[in-house]
């Protein structure tokens, strides 16, 4: 293997760049966490901000307060608005690509909102969540929104059989916890976490305080409270090796969360 800087530019001059022996050297450095004290919080679309105000406010007093002790990048979904818009997109035979371009629109409305109601407080949102002033906003406030869709665009890969773009902002906030190499990952949604079915039309459904990835694919629940593909994200991280689902509507999750305490449903990648 090698461990030198110049053995590895020696190997990207000889190699085809899908050369295992390439990508061993390039292995060989040292993980490096950019945003390693953050929290990356993830507000539901469906399940959170399309409550409205019984929902945000109390969330947005909590955020205010948490942000004392806990340095947070808030991510926001999308949702109702953006369900409907799928639908008539997908009527209308429109490409994933183009699904995708339309759900962001709607989680940008989402941060374009929170970061409104923050503003007060001095907490800012962005335009896209790529380092740009992140880290200084962080540094002073200790907060950021962002709009949680990742921006592939019409770049998207599509799914087989489906319109629906796969990697939506369950995904995108998780991709952006594990590039930072973020301390924590967690997702504010209206349950209190993973369930042996979906407890709103199950009333038998028990609560799953912990379970692995591997795990929910043999319950047949890699399609439930996250987005698909985030499981396999979360089963290849480098840095991300569990993720957090809280209710938010109960306040004082989201802080216990933040502080490392077991709420809600921990999914972990092994
Ligand atoms: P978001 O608003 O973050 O996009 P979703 O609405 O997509 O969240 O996902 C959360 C919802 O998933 C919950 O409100 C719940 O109704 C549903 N759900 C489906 N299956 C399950 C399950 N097994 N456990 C918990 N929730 C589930
Ligand atoms: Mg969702």
């Amino acid at each position: 293997m090698a461990n030198t800087i110049s053995e590895l530019e020696e190997l990207l001059k000889q190699k085809h760049l899908s050369d295992p022996e390439l990508h061993a050297a390039a292995e060989s450095a040292e993980d490096y966490r950019i945003l390693p004290d953050v929290s990356v919080v993830k507000i539901g679309g469906q399940s959170f901000f399309d409550r409205g105000r019984s929902a945000v406010f109390p969330l947005v007093d909590e955020i205010v307060a948490a942000r004392k002790n806990h340095k947070m990048m808030i991510g926001t979904g999308a949702g109702t608005r953006a369900r409907h818009l799928y639908s008539i997109a997908a009527g209308l035979n429109l490409p994933a690509g183009v699904l995708s371009q339309l759900g962001a629109s709607v989680a940008n409305q989402n941060a374009e909102m929170l970061g409104q109601l923050l503003a007060k407080y001095g907490i800012s949102s962005v335009g896209d969540a790529g380092l740009s002033a992140v880290p200084l906003y962080l540094a002073e406030v200790n907060a950021v929104v962002f709009s949680g869709m990742p921006p592939y665009g019409l770049w998207i890969r599509p799914a087989a059989g489906t319109v629906i773009p796969p990697y939506r902002t369950d995904a995108g906030c998780f991709l952006v916890a594990e590039q930072f190499g973020c301390k924590s990952m967690i997702y504010v949604k209206d349950e209190d976490g993973l369930y042996t079915a979906n407890p709103k039309t199950n009333k038998d459904a028990t609560l799953i305080p912990k379970i692995s990835v591997a795990e929910m694919k043999a319950e047949g629940l890699q399609d439930s409270i996250l987005e698909f593909p985030v499981l396999d994200l979360l089963k290849e991280a480098r840095h991300v090796r569990q993720v957090q689902i809280v209710n938010g509507l109960v306040p004082g999750n989201l802080t216990r969360a933040l502080a490392g305490e077991h709420v809600g449903t921990i999914i972990t990648a092994d």
